[in-house]
């Protein structure tokens, strides 16, 4: 695929996406076999396409909601501030919470969007990140979850975009700029 400027290189296909896709769904079932009704939270954009396909795998009742946290700061300094664009419809004091995240960089948005839920005083609440890139954090946070730990580089596809672009591709790439020198 030619794109103007860069190339996007196949990493992860959607073959092995659904098969990762499935078996997160069938741990995570697992771990929440007791609840009465799980709140899957989505964090806006990046993560509409993998909690589509992962609410799938999931066998235990289940409502879904979204959250949208955009994180600002200096890329010199690890001081980032994360503001919530659109908060969650729903209370989730004493419910039983999945927070779903496209991928874990520098650690900075699930880390603040973790505290800010678990001061709501939740049930119980886990989080589960379709990447990781371990390299590059800065703060030390982990998921209770990972579909797939990746290099520092940066992907699109599955819900990821590139400057809004290639959300819709069915596989996870990177991309590789053609004029690097620049
Ligand atoms: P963190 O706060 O962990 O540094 O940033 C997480 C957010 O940065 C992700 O939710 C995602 O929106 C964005 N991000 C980090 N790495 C990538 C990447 O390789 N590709 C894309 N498209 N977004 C990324």
């Amino acid at each position: 695929m030619t794109q103007p400027g860069y190339e996007i290189d196949q990493m992860i296909s959607a073959k092995a996406i659904a098969a990762r896709v499935e078996a997160l769904g069938a741990e995570i079932t697992e771990a929440f076999q007791d609840t009465d009704r799980l709140v899957v939270v989505g964090l806006l954009r990046g993560s509409f396409v993998f909690i589509a396909d992962l609410i799938r795998e999931i066998g235990v009742p289940c409502e879904v909601d979204f959250l949208e946290a955009s994180s600002y700061g200096n890329d010199t300094t690890s001081t980032r501030e994360v503001r919530v664009m659109k908060d969650l419809r729903g209370n989730i004091g004493g419910r039983d919470v999945l927070v779903v995240e496209d991928i874990v960089d520098t650690g900075h948005t699930i880390s603040k969007v973790m505290e800010m839920l678990r001061a709501r005083s939740p049930r119980r609440i886990k989080c589960c990140a379709m990447l990781d890139k371990p390299s590059r954090r800065e703060v030390d946070v982990k998921a209770d979850w990972t579909g797939f730990e990746i290099p520092d580089e940066f992907v699109v596809g599955y819900g990821l975009d590139y400057a809004q672009n290639h959300r819709n591709l069915p596989f996870i790439g990177t991309v590789r700029f053609l004029d690097e020198a620049k």
